[in-house]
Formats: structure tokens, sequence, C-alpha cells
């Protein structure tokens, strides 16, 4: 899904800056006739308060809409009257009392006044630097994603082109490029999509790097991951590898699960760096729906919030990963806020990024210390915010994945596979589907392990959540239950379709060939399905499964069962 073209988000941009003018415009003439009293002596209190929110607003927007001369003369300004607007904010009493102000306020507010009308006509159009920003195809989710090899030879039959069945068995959509065809080369990697990788030999690195650095997106995207093999293992060769650019490199014998699981993982990476979910909170209804549009163009998902009442609903509802946070929304701290959302304990690890015109290291390290992570400080420039959001969107993955994903296999905990059950479970009450739960079993496994070690077991192990990462639906929830045990929760499937799918994953993995030195060994699996509607709850669906599992061992093993109540 390719999100907005270029030319629809420049005139977007385009009008959010109109519309950011004429408010301006409007804010500053109502500066002026304050600047008129404070001439005359008759700036009221509540009037002065009035100018310090409109010119703190102005400078932590201007910038961002092409006008930062006149954002960091309003930052100037704001700052004359910070403190006497503080205290008055605390003694509503006297707002309607006349009072003093610097005498420099007003012939400030004139300077404003002309900015505003000189540099809007000619500062160029800053849209138009935010064209080059691509618009990119996106992949949701950690799994369900089908993970594409470009396989780079001179032919089919050649050292890397002899691996596609092999890698394809792992469930990879292998391409074959043919390295003397520098057109169809280009093509497949500007076409390759995020989540991909390409295999070549060492020997031909230096043709297919420029062409991989050169096909990446502006900056906005990481460039396609080369993992190179060849036969020479020594340093000096690795070394040359690493300095071409390659990602890993792999030596004669290759290790196909080694390999595969490395491409998995740097495809996985390099999709996950593209998404990102950010909340944006801001009351300048302008300035976030601008940082909103530039961070989608960019394939970040980002949502504006103005509301700060809707701020616990719309965390639930969006589950963001990151939250950039105003320091003033109205009449609320944005401080304050933070603090509230730590008051929910699953909230406690989000990033909250005070996006702020508090250009104070002092002032930002009290606020930090109030519970927030970073700041940003406006007007913060398109390419900086997008820029800085997708780092910080892929750290916030990475914490959260460290915490809630197992280390070996990437796949969900325990604990967590038991609450995605029982969500199912409710799911299934409310709109009536059917479900299925599956209980998979590596055979034999103590004999993997006491024949070709703890290591290659550990391989095995992962080969196997590769594959069901790559043969599973996006919208299927993966776990690792145990040791060499794996709960598959198959949303709105049936028992039988359940046992299709698992038998055919199980007839792919009991073909992969894990291999030691000169030889290879095969490992079949077990599986147990019970569909999770017929059950009260979670833990007894899995019980199910589990006994069905326990037939199937009883069985003979290699192959799936469905539960059958005795
Ligand atoms: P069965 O076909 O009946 O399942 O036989 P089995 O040998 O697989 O028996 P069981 O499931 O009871 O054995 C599990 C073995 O898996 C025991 C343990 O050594 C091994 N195992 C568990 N976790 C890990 C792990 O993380 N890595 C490795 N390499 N082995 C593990
Ligand atoms: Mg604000
Ligand atoms: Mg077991
Ligand atoms: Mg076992």
């Amino acid at each position: 899904m390719v999100s907005q073209s270029d030319n629809e988000v420049s005139q977007k941009l385009k009008a959010l800056r109109e519309k950011f003018l004429k408010r301006a415009r409007e804010d500053i003439r109502e500066l002026s006739t304050y600047a008129e009293q404070t001439r005359s002596g008759t700036l009221s209190a509540e009037a002065l308060i009035r100018c310090y929110q409109s010119l703190h607003r102005l400078a932590g927007s201007a910038g961002t809409f092409g006008l930062p001369k006149l954002g960091q003369e309003a930052r100037l300004l704001e700052k004359k009257l910070k403190s006497q607007a503080e205290q008055l904010g605390d003694t509503p009493e006297v707002h309607r009392q006349s009072i003093e102000v610097p005498e420099d306020f007003a012939d400030g507010i004139d300077t404003l006044a002309e900015l505003v009308e000189v540099k809007a006509e000619s500062s160029g159009n800053p849209a138009a630097k935010q064209t080059t920003l691509v618009a990119e195809n996106r992949i949701d989710g950690s799994h369900g994603m089908q993970v594409r090899i470009l396989l780079i030879d001179a032919d089919a039959s050649g050292a890397v082109g002899s691996l596609s069945a092999e890698l394809a068995r792992y469930g990879f959509i292998c391409q074959f490029v043919d390295e003397r065809d520098e057109k169809a080369l280009k093509t497949a990697v500007s076409k390759s999509g995020s989540a991909a990788s390409v295999l070549c030999r060492d020997s031909i690195l230096p043709t297919i790097m420029p062409l991989v650095i050169s096909q990446r997106g502006e900056g906005s995207r990481r460039r396609l991951p080369v993992v190179a093999i060849g036969d020479d293992d020594t340093f000096d060769n690795n070394y040359l590898v690493a300095k071409a650019g390659a990602s890993a490199f792999f030596s004669a014998p290759i290790n196909v699960p080694e390999l595969a699981e490395r491409i998995e993982s740097l495809a996985i990476e390099r999709s996950s760096g593209v998404n990102g979910r950010v909340l944006i909170v801001e009351d300048d209804i302008e300035l976030a729906e601008h940082y909103c549009l530039v961070l989608r163009s960019a394939g970040i998902e980002a949502e504006p919030l103005t509301r700060p009442d809707r701020l616990m609903a719309e965390l639930s509802a969006f589950q963001p990963d990151i939250v950039l946070m105003d320091v003033q929304i109205g009449a609320y701290s944005g401080v304050n806020l933070a603090r509230l959302i730590r008051f929910e304990s699953r909230w406690l690890s989000l990033p909250i990024i005070y996006l702020s015109s508090e250009d104070d290291r002092d002032n930002q390290l009290e606020a930090l210390s109030q519970g927030a992570d970073e700041f940003l400080v406006k007007p913060v420039s398109d390419d900086y915010l997008v820029r800085s959001v997708r780092i910080r969107c892929y750290r916030a993955r990475q914490l959260s994945d460290l915490m809630n994903r197992d280390s070996l296999t990437g796949l969900l905990k325990h604990s967590l596979i038991k609450q995605e059950l029982e969500k199912e479970l409710a799911r299934c009450r409310r709109f009536g589907h059917a479900s299925s739960v599956v209980m998979i079993d590596l055979d034999h496994f103590k004999q993997v392990n006491d024949t070709w070690g703890h290591r290659q077991g550990d391989i095995v192990i992962r080969a196997l959540a590769n594959l069901l990462r790559n043969r599973l639906r996006e919208t299927d929830i993966i776990g690792r239950y145990g040791g060499e045990e794996f709960a598959v929760v198959l949303p709105d499937c049936s028992v039988q379709a359940a046992m299709a799918v698992i038998k055919g994953i199980g007839e792919s993995f009991s073909e992969l060939a894990f291999s030691v030195g000169d030889s290879a060994f095969h490992v079949t699996l077990s599986a147990g399905v019970s569909e999770i509607n017929d059950f009260v709850n979670g833990d007894d669906a899995l019980e199910a499964a589990d006994q069905a599992l326990y037939h199937r061992k009883r069985e003979g093993r290699n192959g799936v069962t469905i539960y059958r109540p005795d």
C-alpha cells in the first residue's frame, strides 16, 4: 500500500501552511492591539497572559512552516513576558489590573507584524523540500510477512543460485537475478520491498554495493541488507567484505539454517525500522497535522491528539511505540500528562518525548526528571523529525521485544502467548467466529541434542520459529511455550484448516537439512489442535491441544492430531 503521492502530500502541506499564515496574521493583529495598550499603559494582566500564550505558540510553530526568523523573534518576546505571566497565572485576582511590561515589547510586536508579511512572500515554499520524502510500502507486524531474497549470481546453478530451493523451504520468496543483466538488477533492487535481502558472492560486492546504495530512498529508509558468501574465511577477506558494506558473510560449506536465520533477522530489522507508531499530543492543530503528514509520508503511522482528556483512551486504542508530547497543551501541562501516563503500569516503559520550544537546558532537565525521556526542540525540521522519530520507534520496539520476546527465537514468551489466547477467546465470543490453538513439540529432540550437540539443537529451534513466522498469516500469534514446544493461535480458523496449515509446515520442516561438517540430519514435529471456542478459558483450550499432541506422539509422531473429548 502506497500511502500518498508526493504531489498530494505537498499540496496538503501547502494548505496547512496557508492556514498557519492566516492564523499567525490574526494572532499578530491581536498582539498589535495589546502593543498599543502597553504604549498607553493600559495593558491588563489578563491580556499579558494572552500575549504570552500566543507568542509561545508562534515561537513553537513558525519555524516548521518556513518562517524561522518569526519564530525566533516570538521566542525573544515570549521570554520577556515569561516570569510575569507565570506569576500572574497563579494569582487570578489581579487579572483586571493594568500592569507594566518591558518598554521594547511593543516594538517587538511591530517587528513580528513585518516579519509575517515580508517573510511569507520571500521564504520559498517549505513544502518543496518535503516532496523528497518518498511514500513507502508498508509492512506491518513482525511475522506473516514474506521475506524476499534476491539471489544474484552468474547462473542459477552457481554457488548462490543453487541455494534457491533450500532457502525457499524456509518460506522465503527467492528471486534469481543474473549478475550481468544490469537493468534487471536495478529493477529487482528497487522493487524488492522493505522485507528483503540480497545474497551474492563476495567477489561481486564491488559491483553490487554501489547499486544497492544508490537505490536507498532519500535517507528515509535503510538500504537493502547484503549477505555475501565465499570460500575465503581469513580475517583479511572478512575485513574486505565488511569494508565493501555487506551485512554478513558466510563461508563454504554454507550452513543453510544459520544463513536463513541471518537473512530473516536482517530483513525484519530493516522493515521494522521503516515502521513505527507515534502519538502526537499537540494543541496546535495545524502543527499536529503537519507533523502527522510528514511522518506518514515517510511510512510512520502517526495520530494527532489535541484533547488531552482523550489521552488514555487513545493510548489503548492506538498502542503507539512512542509519544511526542507538547509541553503546554492548552490549559494542560505536558509534564503532568507524562506523569499521568505513568500511573498505568503498562505504559511505564513507553518513551515520551517532549516537543518543546524550551531551549534552556536547566528547564529541560527539570522536565525530564518528571517522567519524559527526551527533548526535541521546536522548530523541528521535517527531516530531523522523521529521522529522530524513526530511530526512537525502532529502539522502543527493540526494548519491548527484549521484554516480551524470547531471545532465542524472537517469538512471544510463555505468559504473553497465554494472554493473547485469552484475548482471542474473548474476540471469538464477541464476533462469533471459530479459532484454533496449536501445540507443537519437536520429535526425539533429546536425541538431537545428544547426537549433534546443544548448539545444533538451538539452530533447529530457531529454524522452526522462522518457518512458522514465514508461513503463518500476519494475524496469527506464535509463541515459544517452553524449550522445544511452541504454541500458535490461529484466529478465525477451523481446526481442520489449522491442521492442514500445520501439516504443510511440518512437511517443509522435515525437509530442512541441518548440516554438521560433512553429515546432515532432519527433524520432525508433532502437533495437537483444539478449537478455542469449545472451552471456558484459554488454559483449558491449551490443555486440550496438549492432550491431542500427546496422542500424536503415541500414534507415531511426525503429524497433526485434532483434539477429541474421550
Ligand atoms: P518426544 O518426541 O517425545 O517429544 O521426545 P523428546 O526427546 O523431544 O522429549 P521431550 O520433548 O521431553 O524433550 C525435550 C528436550 O528438548 C529436552 C531438552 O534437552 C531439549 N531442550 C529444551 N529446550 C531446549 C533448548 O532451548 N535448546 C536445546 N538445544 N534443547 C532444548
Ligand atoms: Mg502547545
Ligand atoms: Mg517437549
Ligand atoms: Mg519433544
